[in-house]
């Protein structure tokens, strides 16, 4: 099977196309990747009505980007996977039209696929992962275990019940006037800091679970800032990248008590994590140690397929097209769409 993918549920417009022949490892043929930042850094953040029009405008050049670095065209398609939820309205719309105007077009099956099950089948896709297995989403608006059984089998164990990880370190750069993303400048500072020196709190752990919590967490470093600036006029450079760098290891804390507990509950053989966040260095080098000593296989995937693309929709598209076949024409954008509730539409049949 070779399928176009499109996604546009968030600040990224992309379109891919893999191919997969059973018994042999997936084929990413192209991946093209049209980023909003810019577009939004001067708001602090995204601001939906600008990246409906963008995705709107970009769309059809990112599909035709893709086609022709895979050196395809449409007929060479056997299906047409595009996000169709969730996130936001306005961009997941512009993706699901422009799908929609293909398919009708050309006749080609159109799969919804929901932008979670994209992250969460993307070990699959670079690792050809075997069912069952766990998995760690961590990204700037998502934060949750999953254990995934089937390309539509989805069991959420629990996640933040706040914010998620990344906007946390996005919060974090904020306050310290760091550059954003804040991920990597919040990292790039706890290297030179000492994470042992500033007390911030571990949320959550007190509790029995899988959830978590990061807001708290990010009011503890503004009134920690706070307190270092006293009397001081400024943040000292130092008392910034200790801050960062105490951060940073609670996140991690935090993270890898709660994978401990999922892991130790559902013995699986592989864990996955996917999201921006999963580049973070400290945290990665903790979940390896974590999976090491509880001889469980640790898998990131490489960050271009652990952030937005469109490669995850088309591959999540190929396993559901052949588990449930393909929706028709009443495909709607979903704002919300919870990874354990399945596709309503089950017509045709895979191949
Ligand atoms: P979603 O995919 O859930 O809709 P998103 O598109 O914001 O959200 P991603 O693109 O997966 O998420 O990740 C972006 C987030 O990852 C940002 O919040 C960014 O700060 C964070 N991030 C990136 N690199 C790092 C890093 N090295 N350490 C920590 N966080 C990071
Ligand atoms: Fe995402």
């Amino acid at each position: 099977l070779t399928l176009l993918g499109i996604e546009s549920s968030c600040d990224d417009t992309a379109a891919a196309v893999v191919r997969h022949v059973p018994g042999q490892a997936p084929d990413i043929l192209s991946s093209v990747v049209e980023g909003q930042t810019a577009l939004h850094a001067a708001f602090g953040g995204v601001v939906p009505e600008i990246a409906a029009r963008a995705h709107a405008e970009r769309v059809d050049h990112c599909v035709e980007q893709a086609l022709a670095q895979a050196g395809l065209g449409l007929a060479d398609l056997d299906g047409i996977a595009v996000t169709a939820g969730p996130g936001l309205i306005g961009g997941v719309l512009s993706g699901v039209m422009c799908a929609k105007g293909l398919a009708m077009a050309t006749g080609l099956p159109l799969i919804g696929v929901n932008h979670l099950a994209g992250h969460a089948l993307t070990p699959r896709l670079t690792d050809g992962v075997a069912y069952p297995y766990l998995m760690l989403l961590v990204s700037g608006g998502h934060c949750q275990f999953l254990r995934v059984d089937g390309p539509q089998e989805f069991t959420r164990l629990g996640g933040s019940i706040d914010d998620a990880p990344g906007e946390a370190f996005d919060k974090v750069a904020k306050v310290l006037a760091l550059p954003q993303p804040g991920g990597p400048s919040v990292q790039a500072e706890a290297m030179q800091g000492d994470a042992k020196r500033i007390r911030l709190p571990r949320p959550l752990l007190d509790r029995p679970g899988y959830d978590l919590s990061f807001s708290g967490l990010k009011t503890a470093v503004l009134r920690a800032r706070d307190d270092l600036m006293a009397g001081k006029g400024g943040l000292h450079r130092q008392d910034r990248a200790d801050l960062c760098a105490a951060f940073q290891t609670a996140v991690a804390d935090v993270i890898c008590e709660k994978s401990r507990r999922a892991l130790t509950d559902h013995p699986v053989a592989t864990f996955a994590v996917a999201g921006g966040v999963a580049a973070n260095t400290e945290i990665r080098a903790r979940l390896t140690a974590l999976c090491d000593g509880l001889g469980v296989r640790f898998l990131a995937p490489p960050l271009a397929l652990c952030t937005d693309n469109a490669a995850m929709i088309a591959w999540a598209g190929i396993e559901q097209f052949r588990a449930r076949g393909a929706d028709d024409m009443a495909l709607s954008a979903r704002p919300r769409w919870p990874l354990d509730q399945r596709s309503p539409a089950l017509i045709g049949s895979g191949k």
